[in-house]
Parts: C-alpha cells; structure tokens; sequence
C-alpha cells in the first residue's frame, strides 16, 4: 500500500511525493456546537474523512494533510463548546501551510472545506496561496461536490432551511462516517429561521446573497434544518458521490498544465 499520509512520509519520501507530482490535500473543518444530537467535531470529521476516502483510493496521485482543526464561527459563540477563531488568523494560518507546501515543491494544493462559514476565508487563503507562490491552490466544498439530483432524489426535508446545519444532510453523512457519535434520540426539525427570497439558508442551492446572524437568533436547539429526515443510507449515498467527485477533481487538477505568466509591461 502506497502511503498518503503526509505527517507519516520522512523527508526524502516528500520529496519523492513532489516529484511524482502529487496534489496536497488539506482538510479544514472547525470546533462548533451541531445541536443537541452532532458532535463538535462534525465539520473537521466530514471533510477529513471524505478526503482520506479519496485519497486513499489514488495514493500515488496525492498526500493527504493533517487537518484544520479550528476556525471561523463567532456567531456560534451562544452555545457551549465553538471554539472562534478571528478571520484574519484563519486566512494567515491556511495561507502559510499551502506557502510552505509550495515552497517544498507542491504545485497542486487542493483545500477540501468541512463548515459553511469557512468559505470566503479559505477562498482568500487559496487565492493568497497562488499569488504568493508557485503553486495553484482551490478549495471545494464537501457538499458542493455531490451532484444536485443526488440530493433532489433522496431530500425529505423542506426547500429551503431543511438542510443548513446539523440537518437532514450532514447528520445522514455523521449516520454513515460515525454512528456512534449520532444520538439521534435528541434530534430535532428546527426551521424557524424566516426564509424571504433574498435571505434564505440552505446548502443545496445557497442564497443569492451573503449574509450571517448569530445562530441563536434564529435557532433554539442550535440546529438549523430537519435532522429527523436524515438516514444512514442516505449518508452513504452523499459520501460515495463525494468520494467519486474528488477523485476526478484530484486527478484533473493534478493534470492540469501550469502556464508561464507573462509581464506586459
Ligand atoms: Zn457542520
């Protein structure tokens, strides 16, 4: 078995990764409350384990990261057990791992996003990444990944709000990954968040705006969207079609040629 775990390689070995070619992939999730039911670890849980999936299907073509464990979410700060961290701090300390891959020779680094929230943070830290070096950086979404009709066939839950936060979605996925942790007794529907046509929440098919309150303006029980709806069938259908979509994204974006910049001036 090839190994892909990168805090496993010796130097040499990273070094052998580069030259094959390899594209670095860094999960990033965060510490946040996921209602009465999910387990603070959820968001780091979903993209690590999602990317070691992949990864560990095609090992010679990637390293998989030790992951991100803390990041972005004051706005949860109303329940016990978020851990915030500031924005600025979030897009440094992202930005300076992807550097130093960079700078040991890495030119793909794929950041794989766990939590909702940390989307224009790692946005800039890929950008800054590129920018900064020689390598080109993108970040995905687990849940961006899974084909629209994926969803639209197995939903239960009511568009929109009922797949926003340990909802319907990401709990199906916790059902799969790790049932243990999924106390499913203390589920509850939670969609008193009031949906407009502009101010709606729903990862399926996000709102055309940005925007974000404290949770708990608009959530009792810390969860946002039907958890009840969620099965562990459900979950393993969500995380193959992401597995086989980052397959195909690494492996692309591991081809994908690299051009020379050019100065105009
Ligand atoms: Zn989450």
């Amino acid at each position: 078995m090839t190994k892909f775990k990168y805090e496993e390689f010796t130097w040499p070995e990273i070094k052998t990764a580069v030259a094959q070619n390899r594209v670095a992939v860094l999960p990033v999730g965060t510490t946040e409350q996921h209602g009465p039911h999910l387990p603070l670890v959820t968001d780091v849980l979903t993209a690590t384990e999602m990317s070691r999936l992949a990864v560990e299907r095609i090992p010679e073509e990637a390293v998989l990261l030790p992951s991100v464990h803390y990041s972005f979410n004051e706005h949860h700060m109303d329940f016990p057990g978020t851990i915030a961290i500031a924005g600025e701090t979030i897009v440094r300390y992202v930005t300076d791992i992807g550097t130093s891959l960079a700078r040991h020779g890495f030119r793909k680094i794929l950041i794989v996003n766990g939590h909702g929230s940390n989307v224009p943070f790692l946005d800039i830290a890929a950008r800054n990444i590129t920018n900064g070096s020689d390598a080109v950086a993108a970040m995905a979404s687990w849940w961006s990944l899974i084909p629209k009709e994926v969803i639209t066939n197995l939903r239960e839950s009511e568009f929109p709000g009922g797949m926003a936060h340990g909802c319907e979605l990401e709990t199906s996925v916790l059902l799969h990954l790790r049932p243990d942790l999924v106390q499913m007794d203390k589920a509850e529907r939670d969609i008193s968040f009031q949906s407009t046509e502009f101010f709606y929440w729903d990862l399926q098919n996000p709102s055309p705006i940005f925007f974000q309150e404290w949770f708990s303006r608009y959530s009792r029980t810390g969860t946002v969207g039907d958890p009840t709806k969620a099965t562990a069938a459900k979950g393993e259908v969500f995380v193959n079609a992401v597995v086989d979509r980052m397959v195909n994204l690494i492996r692309e974006f591991r081809a994908r040629e690299i051009a020379p910049r050019v100065d105009h001036h």
